[in-house]
C-alpha cells in the first residue's frame, strides 16, 4: 500500500508559448508541494526495509524538504528531527508549525553551525543524540532520491526536446539526466550563486555518474540571492500568475520560468524545439 497517495503528472501549456509545456509537480499532492515527495518516497522505502526508526535532516525556516519530510514521517508513523537555521525567539513560520504538527522534534541551528551540515562530524555528533536515526542530507541527494527523479518523465511528452528543471541540490537534474531518452537535452537553472562557477555541483553531478555532455547549466539567472527575487522577477511572477493562472514559488519556480521566457527571447532557434519546464513545487514557502 503507498502511505502517500500522489496524483498523476499533468502538462498544461504556457500562454503564448505554443512549444512550450509546463510539467505540473505543483499538483501532485493538496499538501506537500512539488519534487520533494519524488525524493523521499524512495527513502521511505528503505527505512521501510529497516534502514532506521527515525529520520532526520536539516533545512531553513520555510525549507520544503524538511515540510515534506514532516509529512511523509508522519504519514508512516516514524519520528522526525529537523535541524532548522534560525533562532528559538523568532516566530515559528507556517511550514515549521505543520513540521510541528506532523510530529517533527525541531532543533535550532545558529548560522555557523549550519554551515557544518556538509561536515560528518555534524551528522555524527546528531545521530548519537538519536540513535538508530537515518540522515538525509539537505535536497535528499541520495541515489535512490536521485532515482526517485525519474518519475517526472510519465508527464513529459515523448517528442520534447529540451526538459528544464531549478536545481537546488541537484537531486533532480541527476535524476533526469540518468534516465533521459537520447535524444533529450536536459537543462538546470542553479538558484543559488555560486562564486566557483558550479564547480562543487558539476563534481557532485560527476561522482554519481552524470557525464558533462548530459547536461547543461543555465546560469545568471538567480537574481538578488537565493531565496529572493528582484523587481523584474517579480513583476514576472505576477504576469505569469494573470496569464496562466499558476502561481510560482519564489525560491524555485519564478526565476526558471523568467529564466526560461529571457532565454526564449535571446535565442529564437528555441522556439522550434519542444520544451517540458518542470513547475517543481514548493508553494507552501509561500505563506507568511
Ligand atoms: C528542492 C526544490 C527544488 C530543487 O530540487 P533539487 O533536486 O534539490 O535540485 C526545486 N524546486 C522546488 C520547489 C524545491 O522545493
Amino acid at each position: 500500500m503507498q502511505a502517500i497517495p500522489i496524483a498523476p503528472l499533468v502538462a498544461t501549456s504556457w500562454f503564448g508559448y505554443r512549444n512550450v509545456s509546463i510539467i505540473r509537480g505543483d499538483l501532485l499532492h493538496p499538501v506537500v508541494s512539488g519534487n520533494k515527495l519524488y525524493k523521499l518516497i524512495p527513502v521511505f522505502e528503505q527505512l521501510e526495509k529497516g534502514a532506521g526508526t527515525t529520520v532526520m535532516s536539516v533545512g531553513g525556516r520555510y525549507s520544503n524538504h524538511l515540510h515534506a519530510l514532516a509529512f511523509a514521517a508522519h504519514a508512516h508513523g516514524m519520528p522526525s528531527v529537523g535541524l532548522v537555521q534560525g533562532y528559538p525567539e523568532q516566530p515559528l513560520t507556517p511550514t515549521l508549525r505543520d513540521c510541528q504538527r506532523w510530529g517533527m522534534t525541531l532543533h535550532w541551528l545558529s548560522k555557523v553551525d549550519y554551515q557544518q551540515r556538509y561536515e560528518e562530524e555534524f551528522w555524527q555528533q546528531w545521530q548519537s543524540e538519536y540513535p538508530g536515526s537515518k540522515a538525509i542530507l539537505e535536497g535528499g541527494w541520495s541515489n535512490e532520491s536521485i532515482a526517485g527523479g525519474q518519475q517526472w518523465w510519465s508527464g513529459i511528452a515523448s517528442d520534447t526536446d529540451i526538459v528544464i528543471t531549478a536545481v537546488g541540490s541537484g537531486t533532480t537534474l541527476a535524476g533526469l539526466a540518468l534516465s533521459a531518452p537520447a535524444h533529450v537535452k536536459i537543462i538546470g537553472i542553479p538558484v543559488f550563486n555560486d562564486p566557483d562557477g558550479y564547480q562543487g555541483l558539476k563534481q557532485k553531478l560527476a561522482e554519481v555518474g552524470v557525464s558533462e555532455n548530459q547536461y547543461e547549466l543555465w546560469s545568471g539567472h538567480t537574481g538578488k540571492k537565493f531565496g529572493s527575487l528582484n523587481q523584474e522577477q517579480e513583476e514576472f511572477a505576477e504576469v505569469f500568475y494573470q496569464q496562466n493562472r499558476i502561481k510560482l514559488d519564489p525560491v524555485y519556480t519564478t526565476k526558471v520560468f523568467h529564466a526560461v521566457q529571457s532565454r526564449l527571447q535571446q535565442d529564437k532557434t528555441l522556439l522550434s524545439k519542444k520544451i517540458a519546464v518542470l513547475h517543481t513545487g514548493g508553494l507552501q514557502g509561500n505563506r507568511k
